[in-house]
């Protein structure tokens, strides 16, 4: 396809609105690419390499500006440049503006060019050259080869150029248009496209397999031992909203590190990041963890987290001096130490997981990686109070926190859907007295268990109860939350206990919400013990008044 017929197209899609029309123009345009159908496929979303290529152009702007400035006939500066594009904010329109062309003699053919017309695959050749170019004298070279692809541009082709290398394309095409465009020029189901991208991360292969072998061809698309695969992504989400949605939560520990997915075919390690670059060289450790830990070839999601010498987790910045190090790897390895948290196994044995339930994936997991330590723990429960403790846990450990899965979901990369939820923190915590408490069951049965939380009611100078709290702590902290309530008991009833209020507990949760259960006339959701309020009396804990004011505020 020639360059110029690929610039009209995408000047076309630009100016038109619609996304069904969008998607309409895009499927017409992947029709008529013929044998350029991989590129196309990729400079119509403004990618030049696949997405999982580790290729890069590497071209900085001024780079590009000064390539421009060469290849334009009237006398034309980089600097020029620049200003008309601080003007107008397009490097395209700028682009298309400049006079380009005639600049005859050396390296102006330096592409290749025959003088004939310009096509798609000529501009990524010669991208593909300027992305290889290295070492002394690169920066030279690339503006060169630029300038020869300007120098034989239009100024619609110089306009979608100029994106293209910039990788500002901007004309309303997204990857959901590509994968529709896909589908629809060549008549298959959108569903094949998309799984087919997920496991191959390469809109070029994916439209040249639905175009030449249709979708059995897209069925038989696999993951790939050594390609990258985007990594499935997490919102934000309260426990309350994960047992809402699902019978029950995968809950694990959010660990805080660097994203990592591990790739190993039995001979070779390779590690990527969450960008799907290649960080293997950097993580030595790791290498060395797999080859030693995992027989079977693998795809395996987790976190690269920096440990202190007792293997507790140190802050992120840590890891941050590890991961993308290129130099000194060797003499940082000792400074920082580095450990694999897996959390997930997409493929095994030459089986691809992406569609298995979590749960199954996560077992497949535990089987697959010798040293338990190195697998994230799960558990699977529909009880909050379960939930707290392992929250509670987590953070004693030095975990950044817990992250909720849906388990029963598929992996989907790239996606930041519903089924995996980062545990938003309390944003407030609430202090409010104890009033009443559960003994515990079976080995708790002499301590507390449970404990009857009230806010203040300040005008009748009462305490009205709103929730319970089922502390999650160790069995050391019952014993000492026991032995300070114990004075204060004044009758029981059973399990239930009637406590004098005297003791405050800071407790954080989830929400508040208007309910008859309790007599101040509100519950917390998922309420969670933080501290004893020592330096608290009673008649300092917070109001009726307060929870009223922060339940409104909740929107
Ligand atoms: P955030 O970066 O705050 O959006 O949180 C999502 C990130 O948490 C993921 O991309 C992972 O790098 C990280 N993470 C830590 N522990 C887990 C886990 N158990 N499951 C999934 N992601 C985790």
């Amino acid at each position: 396809m020639e360059f110029e017929t690929f610039a009209a197209r995408a000047a076309d899609v630009e100016a038109t609105d619609a996304d069904l029309a969008v998607v309409d123009r895009v499927a017409d345009l992947l029709a008529a690419a013929g044998g350029d159908l991989a590129v196309v496929a990729r400079f119509v979303q403004g990618r030049v390499f696949p997405a999982h290529s580790e290729t890069k152009l590497d071209i900085g702007p001024r780079l590009c500006y000064e390539a421009l400035a060469r290849a334009a006939s009237t006398n034309v500066t980089a600097d020029d440049v620049e200003r008309r594009l601080a003007e107008t904010g397009d490097v395209g329109e700028v682009a298309a503006s400049l006079d380009l062309g005639g600049q005859a003699g050396l390296g102006a053919f330096a592409s290749g060019g025959d003088g004939g017309a310009l096509t798609v695959v000529d501009v990524y050749e010669d991208l593909a050259a300027l992305a290889a170019a290295a070492g002394d004298g690169s920066q030279d070279e690339k503006v060169t080869l630029l300038f020869g692809l300007f120098n034989r541009c239009s100024g619609e082709e110089a306009r979608y150029l100029a994106r293209l290398v910039l990788g500002e394309m901007r004309i309303g095409v997204g990857e959901g248009t590509v994968r529709d465009a896909v589908a629809a020029a060549f008549d298959v189901d959108v569903d094949a496209v998309e799984r087919a991208l997920q496991v191959s991360n390469d809109y070029g292969l994916v439209a040249e397999t639905a175009r030449d072998d249709g979708e059995d061809g897209l069925d038989a698309m696999h993951l790939e031992v050594g390609r990258p695969v985007q990594a499935m992504l997490a919102q934000a989400g309260t426990v309350t909203d994960a047992l809402e949605e699902w019978e029950a939560a995968a809950v694990e520990t959010k660990f805080d590190g660097a994203r990592v997915q591990v790739h190993w075919d039995g001979e070779a390690v390779s590690l990527y990041s969450r960008n799907m670059e290649d960080v293997t060289a950097a993580l030595p450790e790791l290498v060395e963890f797999v080859e030693a830990n995992v027989d079977a070839p693998v795809i395996l999601d987790g976190e690269a987290v920096a440990v202190d010498d007792d293997g507790s987790p140190l802050p992120f910045q840590e890891i941050l001096k590890r991961f993308r190090r290129k130099h000194d790897v060797a003499a940082m390895r000792d400074e920082v130490r580095v450990r694999l948290h897996a959390f997930d196994c997409l493929h095994a044995a030459g089986e691809d997981l992406l569609a298995a339930p979590f749960q199954d994936r996560h077992e497949r997991l535990a089987a697959v990686v010798d040293d338990a330590d190195a697998v994230s723990d799960l558990l699977v429960t529909a009880d909050p109070d379960e939930i707290a403790a392992f929250e509670d846990r987590a953070l004693e450990a030095g975990h950044e926190g817990i992250m909720l899965k849906d388990p029963d979901a598929a992996y989907t990369p790239g996606d930041r859907g519903k089924h995996w939820l980062k545990r938003k923190p309390d944003v407030e915590t609430l202090d409010l007295v104890v009033t009443g408490a559960e003994w515990g069951e079976g080995r708790r049965a002499s301590l507390f268990g449970t404990f009857l939380l009230a806010a203040r009611d300040e005008d009748a100078g009462e305490f009205e109860t709103i929730g319970k709290v089922a502390t999650g702590v160790t069995d050391e902290q019952l014993a000492d939350l026991t032995a300070l309530l114990e004075p204060h008991v004044r009758g029981e009833d059973g399990q239930d206990v009637d406590v004098e209020p005297a003791v405050v507990f800071e407790v954080g949760y989830e929400e508040i919400q208007a309910s008859p259960t309790y007599s101040s006339g509100y519950a917390l959701r998922f309420p969670r013990f933080v501290t004893v309020r020592e330096d608290k009396a009673p008649e300092a804990a917070d109001t009726i008044e307060r929870v009223e004011r922060l339940a409104g505020e909740q929107g």
